[in-house]
């Protein structure tokens, strides 16, 4: 789905675009999207706006009155952003969670990009492989469809605590890995969704522990959607046992350049966003967005 509002942008001051979320001071997404419409020599602008949970449903409302085209949702707002929605993509309604939010005549059109982006930083179809998810939480949910979608031979996927993959496994209709070791054997891809490597100072060996992976060694492919300053400890992992890595800002890139062709209804400058988000991560802002 794409805007269809953008023939009247070239020229137009007030197109504003933004990420919602709490907090969001750290978001690389305005650094990203900003380089994005200045490539593109579209006068639109990208904003950061915190929004509490009390507060987002009102104020989402009300920003199309404001000139806005569009917004992404990050942390808390991704289920709320999908109920307020008058329309929304089959990714949207399965992940049962929006991550871009689009302003249209007719109402507001929700659409999840954390899926497709995740398939676009895999760079190869994961057709015919088999794939282990780590993490139930929202991403790990948007990545188990995302792979079974896009024809994955197997999905697995694992959490901590077990009930939460058991039942995200029952309803995307995906294998509940009970012990990650065995799950991995045989594996193509690793992906982890969980929050695991944000810690200051973890270790690969700290960071396999906290996923029941001790000592074991790296698929042929390692996505890891945690992503900071410096390699987390997954993929230093990864590396030393010679996988390919797929990194978390690299994920971050592409879930944003296809809201960006939602919004714009233009080809979206990958390059410069992946530029402008990893030299947005070089500054010291703090702690990535989620
Ligand atoms: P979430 O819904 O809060 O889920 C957190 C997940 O991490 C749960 O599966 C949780 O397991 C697990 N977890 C947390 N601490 C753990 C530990 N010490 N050991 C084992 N598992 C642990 O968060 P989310 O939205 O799914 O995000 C998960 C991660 O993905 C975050 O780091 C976020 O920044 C990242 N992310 C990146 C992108 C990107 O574009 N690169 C996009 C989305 C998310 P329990 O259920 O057992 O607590």
């Amino acid at each position: 789905m794409t805007a269809t509002r953008h023939e009247d942008a070239p020229g137009a001051t007030s197109v504003l675009l933004g990420v919602v979320g709490w907090p969001v001071a750290h978001s690389r997404s305005p650094a990203m999207h900003g380089a994005a419409l200045e490539a593109l020599w579209l006068p639109w602008r990208y904003v950061a706006l915190p929004l509490s949970t009390e507060l987002f449903e009102e104020a989402a409302r009300a920003l199309p009155g404001s000139g806005f085209r569009g917004i992404n949702v990050t942390i808390p707002h991704k289920e709320a952003a999908l109920a307020l929605a008058d329309e929304a993509t089959p990714a949207a309604r399965a992940i049962g969670a929006a991550n871009t939010l689009t302003f249209l005549e007719d109402g507001i059109h929700a659409d999840n990009t954390d899926a497709g982006g995740l398939l676009d930083a895999l760079e190869q179809s994961p057709r015919f492989l088999r794939v282990l998810v780590l993490g139930a939480g929202g991403a790990g949910r948007a990545a188990a469809w995302a792979l079974r979608e896009a024809g994955a031979a197997e999905v697995s996927i694992w959490n901590r605590g077990p009930e939460r993959a058991a039942a995200v496994a029952a309803e995307l209709d995906v294998v509940h890995a009970r012990d990650p070791r065995v799950a991995l054997r045989g594996t193509d891809v690793l992906v982890n969704a969980t929050s695991v490597g944000l810690e200051p100072g973890a270790t690969p060996a700290v960071a396999l522990e906290a996923l029941g992976l001790s000592g074991a060694e790296p698929p042929p492919v390692v996505a890891d959607l945690v992503y900071g300053e410096r390699a987390t400890p997954l993929e230093r992992w990864a590396h030393a046992g010679g996988a390919r890595v797929v990194d978390g800002l690299e994920v971050l890139v592409r879930q944003g350049a296809r809201s960006f062709e939602i919004w714009t209804g233009r080809p979206p400058p990958v390059g410069v966003m992946r530029d402008a988000a990893r030299d947005s991560l070089r500054r010291p802002s703090g702690a990535p967005e989620p």
